[in-house]
C-alpha cells in the first residue's frame, strides 16, 4: 500500500474533509480495493476513523451493506463500462441510503468508459445527490475525460511513496525545495539554472516531480487552511500559499500531475524536462 496516500486520506478523514467524489488510480488494483473500502468504510462508519467493529463496517466486510455499491465490468466479463450501468447508477443514486447516512459508489475500471458513458456519469458527478459519494478505481487516468477529471479528486497510488533515505532522494527533494521557492519569489533565471541539473541527470527529474508536487499540494493545504501538510517543507507551501493564488496552486498540482502522466507513459524525458519548465513558469508568472 502507498503508505503517503494512506496517511494523506486518513488526515482528511480525520479532518471530515474527504471530497464526495475520489478517484484511485494507479498502482495495484489490490492497493486500490483496500483503499477503496476503508475510504468507504470512513463514509458509513459510526465512528470518525473506521472501527472495524461497528454494524456497517461489519457489513462493509462481509460485503452485504446494502449502501455499498460495488460495480466492476471486469468481474462482469464486460469489455466496456457500459452506458447503461452509467444511467442504472444515476438512477440508483438519488434514492435514499437504507441504514447508513450516505451511500457509496465504488466503482471499478472507470477507464473502461467510452465517451458517451463518461458524459453520462458527469451528469451524475456535476449535481450529485447529497447523500452519495463516489469512488471511482482505475488503472491509468489518461482514459478520462478532462471534465470527469475536473469533478474529482484524485489519489495516485502508484507515484510518490518513497522515503527519503537515500543520499539521492534527498537531492531530489532539496531541488524540489528550490525550484518552488524560485517560482514564489518570481526568480525566473534562477528557477531556469536550477532546471539544468534534470540535463546532467535525467533520472532526477521524476524524484524532484514528487517531491515538488507534494510541496504543490501543502500549499493548497496551506491556502484553504487545512493543517495537513505532506512534506518536509512547510514553509515552502506557506511562501508559495502566500504568493500565488489558490487557483494558480491547484493548476501547479495539475501540471504536475500531467507531467506523471507523460513520464508513466514513457514520453521523451528530454523533451518533458523542457516541458516541465515552460508549464510551470508560465503557470506561477501568467506568462
Ligand atoms: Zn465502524
Amino acid at each position: 500500500m502507498n503508505n503517503k496516500v494512506l496517511d494523506m486520506v486518513t488526515e482528511l478523514i480525520k479532518n471530515k474533509r474527504l471530497p464526495h467524489a475520489i478517484l484511485l488510480h494507479s498502482g495495484s488494483p489490490a492497493d486500490r480495493d483496500e483503499l477503496a473500502l476503508y475510504i468507504a468504510s470512513s463514509f458509513i462508519c459510526t465512528d470518525t476513523l473506521p472501527c472495524g467493529i461497528c454494524k456497517n463496517c461489519m457489513k462493509l466486510k462481509n460485503g452485504s451493506h446494502p449502501d455499498v455499491i460495488i460495480f466492476d465490468p471486469v468481474e462482469k466479463k464486460e469489455k466496456t463500462f457500459k452506458v447503461d450501468i452509467v444511467r442504472e447508477i444515476r438512477a440508483d443514486s438519488h434514492i435514499l441510503p437504507n441504514e447508513a447516512v450516505c451511500k457509496v459508489y465504488i466503482l471499478k475500471n472507470v477507464d473502461k468508459m467510452n465517451v458517451s458513458a463518461q458524459n453520462a456519469f458527469l451528469k451524475t458527478l456535476e449535481e450529485p445527490p447529497a447523500h452519495t459519494r463516489f469512488i471511482l478505481l482505475c488503472e491509468s487516468r489518461a482514459a478520462l475525460l478532462e471534465t470527469i477529471m475536473s469533478r474529482v479528486t484524485p489519489f495516485n497510488l502508484g507515484a510518490g511513496d518513497y522515503t527519503l533515505t537515500n543520499e539521492y532522494a534527498l537531492k531530489a527533494d532539496e531541488l524540489a525545495n528550490e525550484l518552488a521557492c524560485a517560482l514564489a519569489e518570481v526568480t525566473e533565471l534562477h528557477f531556469m539554472q536550477l532546471t539544468s541539473a534534470f540535463e546532467k541527470d535525467k533520472d532526477l527529474f521524476p524524484l524532484t516531480l514528487t517531491s515538488l508536487q507534494l510541496i504543490f499540494r501543502d500549499a493548497v493545504a496551506v491556502s484553504t487552511g487545512s493543517k495537513l501538510t505532506l512534506s518536509r517543507h512547510e514553509d515552502t507551501a506557506k511562501l508559495l500559499a502566500s504568493k500565488l493564488s489558490l487557483k494558480t496552486l491547484i493548476n501547479l498540482v495539475d501540471n504536475t500531475e500531467h507531467l506523471f502522466d507523460c513520464l508513466n507513459k514513457n514520453a521523451n524525458k528530454n523533451l518533458l524536462t523542457t516541458r516541465f519548465c515552460s508549464v510551470l513558469r508560465n503557470t506561477a508568472y501568467g506568462g
